[in-house]
């Protein structure tokens, strides 16, 4: 029998609006992203980010500290503060790693992208109930974004064991039923997929613990995460988040554009989907029905970032 161990590394980019020009509808989106790691591979994974936190180009982790910028690299990469030159050179040298990880086996990604404007928002609120509509939403959502790309990467396993599962922290950590349902839901209704954790680990990270092999996890699954948002809503101007989102535009728009090229070199490495296609209905049981169908799901769609000098495909 053949089984994998893996932990989950997630983010969230919630309620963004997208502006589709003076004749479409303005859309409001969320984001899941997951990093998906076998566990064995966490720690070398985060010694090779962290080593290309050095200034001077040695290994950060064994370097003297003396180099240029030692003491001033120590901080958390984080889309939000890629305006800042050292925040962007690591996270520019981080799109590195993911652009070179070609061989299936050291970690993976997934983005799942929930159009708002699709859902009738009526079925997610249940009464009486002191969680809001939009958690209620992305909870529902969650267990799907980490199902999906765990079936796909891990199809050829009989067992996919969860170790753990961490999240940015946020508002979600209040959530009433977010840090047990998902992982419950998981482990009673798939036979493939185990789950060795019972909730899910919400992490801060700061200047602090930046270097630790969780934290820096969510950050590289925040620059992923970010870096494709500006490529689909092209939402930032600021050059330092241009420049990422491009680095990382090739892999994003092979997703995009052609979804099924299995000889494509991240085929099975990374993956975004969307959701869903058509406006779903409120009646529950209908709606149940529909987010099990996969011609809900769909990669196909318009990046609003554009390569300069580049014809867009649409
Ligand atoms: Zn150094």
């Amino acid at each position: 029998m053949k089984k994998i161990n893996v932990s989950i590394f997630c983010d969230e980019i919630k309620n963004e609006k997208l502006d589709n020009g003076p004749f479409g509808e303005t859309e409001n989106w969320d984001y899941i992203g997951v990093c998906i790691v076998p566990t064995s591979n966490i720690r070398n994974l985060s010694i090779e980010l962290n080593n290309l936190r050095c200034g001077a180009g040695n290994k950060y982790t064994s370097c003297s500290s003396n180099c240029s910028y030692h003491y001033s690299n120590q901080i958390k990469i984080h889309y939000q503060k890629y305006d800042t030159t050292n925040n962007f050179n690591i996270a520019n040298r981080w799109c590195d790693v993911i652009l070179n990880n070609i061989t299936p086996g050291r970690f993976y990604m997934h983005i799942l992208g929930i159009n708002l404007n699709k859902l009738d928002k009526s079925y997610f609120k249940n009464s009486g109930e002191e969680t809001n509509v939009e958690e209620n939403i992305y909870n529902r959502f969650f267990r799907t974004a980490i199902i999906y790309p765990l079936k796909k990467y891990f199809s050829d396993y009989d067992i996919i064991e969860i170790d753990g599962v961490y999240h940015d922290t946020g508002d979600m950590k209040y959530h009433k039923y977010f840090k047990y349902q998902p992982l419950r839901y998981i482990d009673l209704n798939d036979d493939k997929i185990v789950c060795n954790c019972n909730e899910i680990t919400f992490l801060e990270t700061n200047h602090l613990n930046c270097l630790d092999d969780k934290n820096t996890m969510l950050q590289f699954i925040d620059l992923f995460l970010g870096a494709n948002f500006n490529m689909l809503h092209n939402s930032s101007s600021q050059k330092n988040k241009v420049a990422i989102a491009k680095k990382l535009f090739p892999i994003t728009d092979r997703f995009i554009n052609n979804p099924n090229n299995i000889n494509s070199r991240y085929y099975n490495i990374y993956s975004l989907s969307f959701f869903p296609r058509k406006k779903l209905i409120s009646n529950a049981s209908e709606f149940e029905k529909e987010i099990i169908k996969k011609d809900n799901f769909y990669t196909n769609r318009e990046m609003k970032l554009q390569m300069s000098g580049q014809l867009s495909l649409f």
